[in-house]
């Protein structure tokens, strides 16, 4: 075997070995990508607006809108022709782009976004250079609405952008979507002078699909919001960091500046763009289907209320909230939180039930984790109750 070939025999089992007992990471690593080989071996590059193309021949573009027009539907446009989106390097550059275009349209707004909020609502303030207002939250980890208000009364006379998250990093909290579009009416930001954009990296694949879920945490633009974005190896499952962007197609006209030399609109932060992502999200969409990605919803949602059943009936203080797929309890020793990949901070972790977590991995790691729980030594390993 050349030197080579021995090396990519080492990632593949390292990869294989991390995947056997994943649970921490909200990625779905069930999926066989339904690509067909050879395609891998072709550049593919969505240079240029998805909508508008380029010279370039090997693109996807036809492709890309059939994914942004799936989305346009799960989050429910009025008007296909009225809305814009693509394909995204990842749930980040989503939520970039978004506030982005958030910011071009109200230039002097504050950014306001709850302290739960992703790292990358804070990063991207700073790349803006917006100047930024934290929201508090409540327990569960949602988005406060008085505290909301309160900031709101501060904050709204110059234009606010607003980051709502559908399904924390964390605990999996949802943000009333309806209760924080009321709060800005209360307080006087009027639709002109707010930009709503909502984060649901993973849960704006989730909670559409999940019957019970109330309809104010299910991001839909009937209900009056601007933006949404979502990644695409996490709920959707490709075989590469992917995400997906949807915004209201003003927002992205007033960004467009005309490339002549490459014929198309310059309305992505991307020149080049990956076209195999585009490919995978469209396989994986078409391949799966609406009542696939339904059955995944359902099957994980009863799986993290079952995970938590589990923990709680052995006197683990485990929290779980509604529609999440996201299961918090308190960090074991260090062995398990870096055998099973548990992201963890202030002495919590958590387990996310994705699609690609075996009945018989949730076996293995409530067997570990409850041993440690009932060991008589628990307090010296980890942090406790
Ligand atoms: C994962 C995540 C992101 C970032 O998505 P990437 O695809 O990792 O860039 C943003 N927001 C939330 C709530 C997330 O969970």
């Amino acid at each position: 075997m050349s030197r080579d070939a021995g090396k990519f025999q080492d990632v593949l089992r390292r990869v294989q070995a991390a995947r056997a007992d994943h649970i921490g990471y909200p990625y779905n690593l069930t999926a066989r990508s339904p690509v067909p080989a050879p395609l891998s071996h072709c550049l593919i590059n969505n240079v240029g607006d998805p909508f508008t193309g380029s010279n370039f021949g090997s693109d996807v573009h036809d492709l890309e809108r059939e994914v942004v027009h799936w989305f346009m539907k799960l989050w429910d446009c009025e008007d296909p022709d009225t809305y814009w989106g693509s394909v995204v390097a990842s749930g980040t550059e989503g939520n970039l782009w978004a506030l982005y275009l958030g910011r071009e349209a109200l230039p002097n707004a504050t950014l306001v976004h709850s302290d739960a909020a992703h790292y990358s609502i804070a990063k991207a303030s700073r790349i803006l250079r917006m100047p930024a207002r934290t929201v508090a939250t409540l327990p569960s980890g949602a988005i406060d609405i008085a505290a909301l208000r309160q900031v709101l009364t501060d904050v709204g006379h110059g234009g606010v952008v607003l980051a709502l998250t559908c399904g924390t990093t964390m605990t999996g909290a949802h943000d009333d979507i309806a209760d924080a579009l009321a709060a800005l009416d209360t307080s006087g930001v009027t639709p002109d002078r707010r930009f709503v954009h909502v984060d649901g990296a993973l849960d704006a694949m989730v909670v559409p699909f999940l019957s019970e879920a109330p309809h104010s945490i299910v991001p839909g633009f009937r209900l009056g919001i601007d933006s949404v974005s979502t990644s695409g190896h996490k709920m959707i499952g490709t075989e590469m960091p992917c995400g997906v962007l949807v915004a209201r197609r003003s927002y992205a006209a007033r960004v467009a500046e005309t490339i002549p030399y490459l014929r198309s609109d310059d309305t992505t932060l991307m020149g080049s763009r990956n076209g195999h992502a585009v490919l995978s999200l469209w396989a994986r969409l078409n391949a799966h289907g609406r009542a696939g990605f339904a059955a995944d919803a359902g099957r994980c949602h009863a799986n993290a209320m079952g995970f938590t059943a589990r923990l709680l009936a052995a006197g683990v203080p485990a929290r779980h909230n509604p529609f999440a797929l996201t299961v918090v309890f308190p960090q074991p020793p260090e062995a398990l939180t870096r055998r099973y990949q548990l992201a963890s901070q202030h002495g919590l972790s958590h387990a996310v039930l994705m699609p690609s977590v075996s009945d018989d991995l949730v076996d293995r790691f409530l067997a570990d984790y409850l041993d440690w729980w009932t060991s008589a030594d628990r307090s010296v390993a980890g942090s406790g109750a």
